[in-house]
């Protein structure tokens, strides 16, 4: 099939599905954003996504992103910069990402402040919150007790702009808890920061349970896209 139909049909019917989604969860859908993930697929894709009404773009890994951000002829998509970050690419990623979901650590709000110097508008960043009841080192996500000292050093900060909270629902693990769970913590956020509401939630999998659980920006990929094989 030819690659544009394939997108518009797969789009057509995620579009669908959040639809009822969102009916059912009681959520306008003027007040969703869907950011195409787009990793591991090539710029040709990205552009023919942009000619089919798609805003938003998602990317997880640098070294990617940046030549496809270079490539990619439609110039008025809004990039986010959607997988775990190095301090040391925080200068790289500054380049090409409009919103930073994935800040999660004191170091890296001081790394991409000093990446951003100099830029005219400020990077939106989202504190990302691990939903794992069992934390690991290698998942990304700040812990619950190091929110708000993040929003805080965010806020601090002149080049940056604290747009709200992103979480990843353990694999295996239930899905109404994590989305629940990260609810929480954005109204905490709120409480001090109230400009800060973005809830970046839900995948391909999981997006109508983060719609019933206050999510603004879904992070949809292969559903979209079709499956990446092992790499995504
Ligand atoms: C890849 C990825 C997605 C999209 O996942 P799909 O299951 O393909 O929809 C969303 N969020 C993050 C952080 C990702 O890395």
């Amino acid at each position: 099939m030819d690659r544009r139909l394939e997108l518009q049909t797969n789009l057509q019917e995620v579009e669908r599905e959040i639809s009822d989604a969102c009916i059912a969860a009681n959520r306008n859908r003027s007040d969703v954003t869907l950011i195409a993930v787009t990793k591991t697929w090539p710029a040709s894709d990205v552009d023919l996504l942009a000619g089919l009404g798609i805003t938003d773009v998602g990317e997880n890994r640098d070294q990617e992103a940046k030549p496809k951000h270079e490539e990619v002829l439609a110039k008025n998509l809004t990039w986010h910069a959607i997988g775990q970050l190095q301090t040391n690419k925080a200068k790289s990623v500054a380049a090409w990402a409009d919103v930073v979901h994935s800040v999660d650590r004191t170091d890296l709000v001081t790394a991409l402040t000093k990446a951003v110097t100099g830029r005219e508008t400020p990077l939106s960043v989202l504190i990302q919150a691990n939903l794992d009841p069992n934390p690991t080192e290698n998942r990304g996500g700040a812990l619950p007790n190091e929110l708000l000292n993040l929003a805080e050093l965010i806020s601090q900060s002149d080049g940056l702009r604290l747009q709200g909270i992103m979480g990843v629902a353990p694999l295996a693990g239930n899905d109404d808890l994590a989305f629940s769970k990260l609810q929480g913590f954005a109204s905490e956020i709120q409480n001090s920061f109230p400009e800060a509401n973005w809830i970046s939630a839900g995948m391909s999998g999981d997006f109508a349970t983060a719609l019933k659980y206050g999510a603004t920006h879904l992070r949809i990929g292969s559903s979209i896209l079709g499956n990446r094989g092992f790499q995504g």
